[in-house]
């Protein structure tokens, strides 16, 4: 299963030079502070996401330039410049401030990804208070259990959201305020007793505001993590984020100026804000938001349409696109695209090999997670691509691969991922859970829970969650390795692989496996997978057992959900299924 690499020219000869063009150079003698001079602050040394990612243009040469261009579901479209987004955000500011929210309070939100959430949500970081996005396909109980948690002053959200949650609303003692965005609606808001109508508010209020004086160290953003493992648990990150999503925007998505940038994630995850909002615009670059669902045409359309230069996308959205059919994209001009990249789960060879003449370029694998805040694992456009591997540490970074008492392990051994704390997008808490915090560090490493190695030169490689790891016969078998072997066959679409207890190999390999349209579940072809999987890998790692399945339990964020596929293959309870994508 050895995929040769895929080699770049060298930086000087690129189309495009990258903005990371000597990774060993800038990695050599880096220091943060070299990066916090190219951020703008607020005068006193005060720092604010809003104010870098918005007023910062807007007050400047980028003025005039396009910050969103926005399409809806129904194909509207609506553009805002820089300075457009500085007047209404500071319209929003101005609202909440009229209602009393002050620095550190939770302002929710639980909406499309309609321009109203971008603008609100930058408006709640200008008065100071702690922004929390919410998935907008979560039913009740996971918004209830959220807007619990994090005691919710504020929550913004559209009508037919706000229908859906009715009844959890007045279980909510701490949440005051309730304000209906009537987007995609026709005629007036319709409103429910004691709700604000977020366009007569804004009507009324002033385009001029004071950005409050938040230091890097306060809090800014909340994410619940998509809880592939556990239950959600709310991670809190601080201003001083933004100086990391700023330099890899620069250095992993590779932004310039011209670029057209289009991340696919929702910003209820947390790609879909330190990618989807912060990264571009504190770069001062254009983005495409696009309200839309998948849908391989649509999606390429997009592209399309809008010129895409740069793309982040995702495993999941990969492997959909794969499973359309190469002859979807032969209708569309994807010239456009310079650069792409993918997070979220293990990027498989495969996708990589197929995205090749697909994209006329390799797709960039990158790693990190709700805690981490921002990028901390990547491949550079600069650097040569390992297919299966996530690439190397950013500049400023390092990270490390342990033992089970956290000692260093040499290279080529797999163990524990873990980076030495420090980073400036680092989470800062759980909301209300500082001992769970404090677990999450040992021995002045901070612990990711991923399993992974690294080769000889520094490229880092997946393994697995450090939950989802089999022991199969003393051999510690990763699920990725034998899900990304199953899906070069060419009827799986997509495998989930987990252990399964056995009285004489402690655990051994199942695999659940999708198939590709086109092709029926039969013994013929779980025995032709099978035998496909023990030529693909060592015959102890090969799968024993294969399950055909219509689909695999996801997160709504794209990610398998093994814990799932386990609980229910053993008969356990499902444990919290709030971020499970239904069907
Ligand atoms: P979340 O906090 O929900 O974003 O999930 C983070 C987890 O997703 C990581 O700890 C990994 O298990 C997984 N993940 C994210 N990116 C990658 C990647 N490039 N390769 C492998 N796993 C990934």
């Amino acid at each position: 299963m050895d995929y040769k690499a895929i080699r770049k020219p060298e930086a000087q000869k690129m189309k495009v030079m990258p903005n990371l063009a000597d990774y060993e150079q800038v990695s050599k003698n880096f220091r943060w502070e070299d990066i916090h001079k190219e951020l703008d602050w607020l005068p006193g040394g005060f720092l604010n996401k809003a104010h870098e990612c918005i007023d910062r243009h807007a007050k400047g040469s980028r003025r005039d330039k396009l910050a969103l261009l926005w399409e809806g579901k129904s194909g509207d479209r609506e553009t805002y410049t820089f300075g457009q987004l500085k007047d209404e955000t500071n319209r929003f500011a101005n609202v909440l401030k009229g209602m009393g929210v002050v620095k550190g309070d939770r302002v929710f939100f639980f909406m499309e990804r309609v321009p109203e959430l971008y603008i609100a949500l930058f408006g709640a970081l200008k008065v100071g208070a702690i922004v929390g996005p919410l998935f907008s396909a979560f039913g009740p109980d996971p918004v209830r259990d959220r807007l619990l948690d994090s005691g919710a002053k504020v929550l913004v959200t559209q009508p037919d959201l706000r229908r859906r949650i009715a009844q959890i609303l007045p279980t909510l003692p701490q949440l005051k305020h309730i304000i209906v965005v009537n987007k995609g609606q026709r005629g007036p808001n319709p409103l429910s007793n004691g709700d604000l109508s977020y366009e007569a508010l804004m009507s009324d209020a002033s385009s001029s505001f004071d950005i409050a004086k938040t230091s890097m160290y306060d809090y800014s953003i909340m994410h619940y993590t998509s809880g592939t493992t556990g239950k959600p648990k709310g991670a809190v990150h601080r201003h001083m984020a933004v100086i990391q999503q700023y330099a890899t925007g620069r250095w992993v998505l590779d932004l310039h100026e011209d670029d057209i940038y289009w991340c696919t994630a929702d910003p209820g995850w947390v790609t879909g804000t330190s990618y989807g909002m912060l990264a571009p615009w504190s770069n001062g670059i254009t983005q495409v938001i696009y309200e839309g669902g998948f849908r391989a045409s649509a999606w390429y359309e997009m592209i399309q349409k809008y010129k895409v230069t740069v793309w982040y996308t995702a495993p999941t959205a990969i492997r959909m696109l794969m499973k359309a059919g190469d002859e979807v994209p032969k209708h569309y001009d994807l010239s456009s695209l310079r650069y792409i990249n993918s997070v979220g789960e293990p990027l498989n060879p495969e996708a990589i090999v197929w995205g090749l003449p697909v994209f006329n370029q390799a797709i960039h694998d990158n790693w990190w997670q709700t805690e981490t805040g921002a990028i901390l694992i990547g491949n550079y456009p600069a650097m040569d691509v390992r297919p299966g591997s996530m690439g190397k540490p950013i500049p400023g970074i390092e990270a490390g691969i342990l033992d089970d008492n956290y000692d260093q392990l040499p290279h080529g051994k797999e163990g524990h991922l873990a980076i030495r704390p420090g980073w400036p997008s680092m989470f800062h808490t759980y909301w209300g859970n500082q001992e769970l915090y404090n677990s999450r560090f040992r021995k002045g490493w901070y612990i990711t829970g991923d399993r992974a190695r690294r080769d000889e030169s520094g490229y880092f490689w997946f393994v697995g969650r450090t939950d989802d790891v089999i022991n199969t016969a003393g051999h510690l078998v990763g699920p990725f390795e034998v899900e990304s072997a199953l899906i070069e066959h060419p009827a799986v679409a997509e495998a989930g692989v987990i252990g399964k207890p056995d009285p004489i190999a402690m655990e051994v390999v199942k695999a659940f496996v999708s198939l590709k349209d086109g092709h029926e579940p039969s013994e013929q072809l779980r025995n032709e997978i099978m035998r496909f999987a023990r030529q693909k890998l060592a015959a102890a790692v090969a799968p024993r057992e294969i399950e055909f399945v219509p689909s695999l339990p996801k997160t709504r964020s794209g990610k398998i959900m093994r814990r799932l596929l386990k609980a229910r293959e053993l008969g356990l309870p499902e444990g919290d299924t709030s971020t499970l994508e239904e069907d």
